[in-house]
């Protein structure tokens, strides 16, 4: 008897795992067809300067409006892009997408784009960005590029060789997710970073947790010393807000300046 509750149990978990499986599946096709059929769409959230809180660029962040499931966080679907390849197509979507919607605004501020490993490792990525930037007319200045710890720290030197050619375009780089990588800051030296975005684990902490404040000033005073940028995300209150002007934190992001929006200006109060 014990013996045949363990069998239903097992038969159980198989067809849990079988219909993961296939909504996976079923999944991956539909993104397939979701760029063509025009289902995805990009969010701007601002970024911000602390002080005057005047929006100084703005980070696409992609979203699917699945035609059942409503609109979709990237987290639901992005793992399945990068697991598929399709994130290739996907991010050549965003990048078009997001340039446009900057050269077709006024605004002098940057638009930020997320860039997946995969799209970096592939040869031709900087002429792709040069292409975009010419047939929008965006000039480079105006696009940051976001690109992972693990992107900086692969010694690829295909992907340093597109980072080289981006900078020498005039594109900017920043690291996203700052601090939560493998802390092997060489890359710091050795590429041309001009910013960093220091996690928004390390915001949530702040005027709680003392070693909070500690890393996150420790990255302030790493960024500063480098003379690069330093972007603190994920800022939802006044007093997080506060304790970052205090450690001399000059930009920032988060729901307290403005939510990820589909206009691209009017999200900032
Ligand atoms: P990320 O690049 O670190 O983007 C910031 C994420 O934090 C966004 O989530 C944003 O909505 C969220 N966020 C911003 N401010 C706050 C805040 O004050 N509080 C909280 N709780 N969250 C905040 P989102 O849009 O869900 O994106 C998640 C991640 O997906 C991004 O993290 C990025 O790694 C990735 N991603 C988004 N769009 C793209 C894309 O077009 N291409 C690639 N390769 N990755 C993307
Ligand atoms: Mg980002
Ligand atoms: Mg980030
Ligand atoms: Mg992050």
């Amino acid at each position: 008897q014990a013996k045949n509750r363990g069998r239903d149990r097992w038969d159980t978990v198989d067809t849990g795992l079988r219909k993961a499986a296939s909504e996976r599946l079923d999944l991956e096709s539909q993104l397939r067809t979701a760029i063509s059929d025009g289902e995805l769409e990009l969010h701007f959230q601002p970024i911000v300067g602390l002080t005057g809180r005047r929006v100084i660029g703005r980070e696409a962040l992609v979203r699917w409006r699945h035609p059942q499931k409503g609109l979709m966080p990237p987290i639901t679907f992005l793992p399945i892009a990068e697991e598929s390849g399709l994130i290739v197509e996907l991010g050549a979507w965003v990048l078009r997408a997001a340039v446009r919607a900057a050269a077709a605004s006024l605004d002098p501020g940057y638009v930020a784009v997320n860039v997946s490993p995969n799209q970096m490792i592939r040869p031709g990525f900087s002429a792709q960005v040069e292409t975009v930037l010419a047939e929008s007319g965006l000039p480079a200045g105006q696009l940051v590029l976001e690109l992972t710890e693990s992107v900086m720290l692969s010694a690829a030197p295909a992907a340093r060789l597109e980072i080289d050619r981006l900078h020498r375009l005039g594109v900017r780089i920043v690291v996203d997710d700052f601090g939560t990588g493998f802390s092997a800051l060489s890359y710091l030296r050795d590429l041309p970073v001009s910013g960093i975005k220091v996690d928004r684990s390390f915001t949530a902490g702040l005027g709680d947790d003392p070693q909070c404040d500690r890393i996150v000033e420790a990255l302030i005073g790493l960024g500063h010393g480098l003379g690069i940028d330093v972007i603190v995300e994920g800022v939802e209150t006044e007093r997080q807000s506060d304790l970052l002007v205090g450690i001399g934190v000059q930009h920032a992001q988060g729901y307290l300046f403005g939510k990820p929006s589909p206009q691209y200006e009017l999200q900032n109060a």
